[in-house]
């Protein structure tokens, strides 16, 4: 065995076991919905959710063995087909299920919750009862519920409409650098405008990739309107107070997060409009783009194996307690990382991992410093998944969104922290190190959150009845990047349209946000620990120990992290000061000494 590969037989010893496992599983299934309409009785409400924890507790290894497979050859057809074996299960599994909710319900919290405090054996079922009565409160009567889910699907085409002319009908552009043909998509243009020598060739990259939008402008922002519409409705029926509570309601997250975290980010950026001033000054540019943005201040030559990844990331960490660094290099453990690239092989990087079983990790290492970040990233995943299989019961160890960027982003501060400290590398090393973190911060705190403050204006506009086109949606993000940035983005022409270029915003609305909490979570907790303040590294273990146990707010409440207080966002700020500051004594430096 390669010890570069993945093992799958960590999980199952081969196909036929694949095989067996499955028809057992799908048995399971059809016992679990064999319980039909016998909720109500004790006994079958105990036996019903003792079946779905086996059911939880086996499908991790049939789930992953497949899942993985397939990610390992996407040409394998027969992976593949074992993929969409399990896919199918689930699928008839959760039709055959559908009477579950609505029966609890019928039930009532009373009953239910008594069932709960009377059989131990079920006791991790007691958040989900919870949660479930929780979202009750804005569960309307039988008849207007079912007046809403006949309408539910005429109301939610916004997004089938916005895949249909971006991706169904969308006509990437074809234009020529330095006389060859390129056709510009959605997957290349960044690279195209990364490897770009001329600014000329990165703009006409730029509104070639946008031209497909300007021209269908009127058309997206009706699509984009008659979403918010949508929502207006669905938060009005539904009797929340606005489009934002209706979203966040789901994760019991207080609006004042929301509010706070835009709040912090729109006013607090002067280090952000810093580094932009010193991009344009030192990639030489006459005038900054935003899609200047791909341009390197340095390069690395750097090369490390991957054992030497490995060894530094462990040294990163080696103030950490040894439980962390136990942890730390049993998720990096032979047979559980398929680390090369290889043909059919999925890209990108991941860790994945289920109930009760060990995570694994997929890379396309290709030996830079990029490369070794990628490592401490996921493995900071693996180790969230391990502090949570090994403190929480079966169905209570999957984190949500919210929370899920925190580890992994911490062992990037770690190793960043360290790396600047190390001999080892040149002063164009470090500026490359530095430019990764800060664009990391950029665009995961700042742009996503500006993205997040776009959507609460545009859905404050529509509930003030308000006009919605594309002149008013351009308008919102021209004054925001002006705010976040300092930077017009009139002068790109086409850019202003970033509203329509951006998917999550007609797919999943008031998600985006999610990712700069998680980051500035990760911000917070690491500061504290960096500051020495008594307790903080196990302040923050208690976070990973918490899995999916609770709402993520409580979650990290627990862990001295209140999402509702502004210092919480403004640990990401005094970094980034801290990371342009060291940024500009380097480019500097570097400038004085040509
Ligand atoms: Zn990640």
């Amino acid at each position: 065995m390669d010890k570069y590969q993945w093992n799958l037989n960590y999980l199952l010893k081969d196909d036929n076991e694949f095989e067996e496992k499955l028809e057992e599983l799908k048995k399971l299934c059809e016992k679990i919905a064999s319980y039909k309409g016998k909720l109500g009785d004790e006994q079958s409400f105990k036996e019903y959710y003792m079946l779905q924890l086996e059911l939880e507790n086996k499908l991790g290894p049939v789930y992953m063995y497949a899942h993985l497979g397939s990610d390992l050859n996407k040409k394998d057809m027969s992976k593949a087909a074992m993929l969409q074996k399990v896919m199918m299960m689930f699928n008839n599994f959760s039709i055959a299920t559908a009477f579950e909710q609505p029966e609890l319900i019928q039930v009532g919290k009373e009953k239910v919750m008594k069932f709960i405090d009377d059989n131990k054996e079920i006791e991790e079922y007691r958040f989900y009862m919870e949660d479930l009565f929780r979202k009750q409160e804005h569960v309307l009567n039988y008849n207007e519920e079912e007046i809403l889910s006949t309408v539910n699907p005429a109301l939610s085409k916004g997004r089938d409409l916005y895949s249909a002319l971006s991706v169904a009908d969308g006509k990437p552009q074809e234009i020529k650098i330095d006389g060859k043909k390129v056709l510009v998509t959605q997957g290349n243009w960044s690279s195209l405008v990364a490897d770009a020598k001329k600014e000329k060739d990165r703009t006409k990259i730029f509104e070639a990739l946008y031209k497909y939008y300007d021209d269908h402008k009127t058309t997206y922002a009706t699509i984009y309107e008659g979403i918010l519409q949508a929502n207006k409705a669905y938060a009005k029926v539904k009797k929340f107070d606005s489009i934002l509570e209706s979203y966040l309601f789901r994760n019991n997250i207080p609006t004042s997060v929301y509010t706070t975290l835009v709040d912090v980010a729109s006013k607090k950026n002067a280090s952000l409009k810093k580094y932009i001033k010193l991009r344009k000054k030192y990639l030489g540019l006459k005038s900054y783009h935003t899609y200047d943005r791909f341009q390197e201040l340095a390069k690395s030559e750097k090369k490390y194996s991957f054992d030497e990844a490995k060894e530094i990331f462990f040294k990163s960490i080696e103030k950490c307690p040894q439980d962390f660094k136990d942890k730390a290099r049993e998720v990096l453990k032979e047979g559980y990382v398929d680390v090369y690239e290889k043909s059919g092989k999925r890209s990108g990087a991941y860790s994945s991992s289920m109930a009760n079983c060990h995570p694994f990790i997929l890379l396309n290492y290709t030996d830079t410093l990029d490369d070794v970040f990628t490592v401490a990233h996921e493995s900071g995943h693996s180790i969230h998944s391990m502090y949570a299989m090994e403190a929480q019961p079966t169905t209570l160890q999957n984190y949500t969104i919210f929370v899920a960027e925190i580890a992994s982003t911490f062992n990037e501060h770690m190793l960043l922290d360290y790396l600047m400290q190390s001999d080892d590398l040149d002063i164009n090393d470090k500026i490359k190190l530095l430019q990764k973190a800060i664009d990391s911060i950029m665009s995961t705190f700042y742009r996503q959150t500006l993205f997040g403050h776009y959507e609460l204006i545009a859905s404050q506009m529509i509930e003030q009845d308000k006009v919605i086109n594309y002149e008013v949606l351009s308008n919102i993000m021209v004054d925001l990047y002006k705010k976040y940035y300092g930077i017009d983005i009139r002068k790109e022409k086409v850019k202003e349209l970033v509203w329509a270029y951006i998917p999550h915003l007609f797919y999943t609305p008031f998600y985006v946000y999610q990712y700069a909490t998680s980051f500035a979570a990760s911000f917070a907790l690491y500061k504290n620990v960096k500051e020495g303040k008594k307790g903080a590294f196990d302040n923050y273990l208690k976070l990973l120990k918490a899995g999916g146990s609770k709402y993520p707010i409580d979650e990290a409440k627990e862990s001295g992290i209140d999402f509702t207080k502004k210092e919480t966002f403004l640990a990401v700020v005094e970094r980034m000061d801290d990371l342009v500051a060291q940024l500009e004594k380097l480019l500097e430096e570097r400038e004085n000494n040509k």
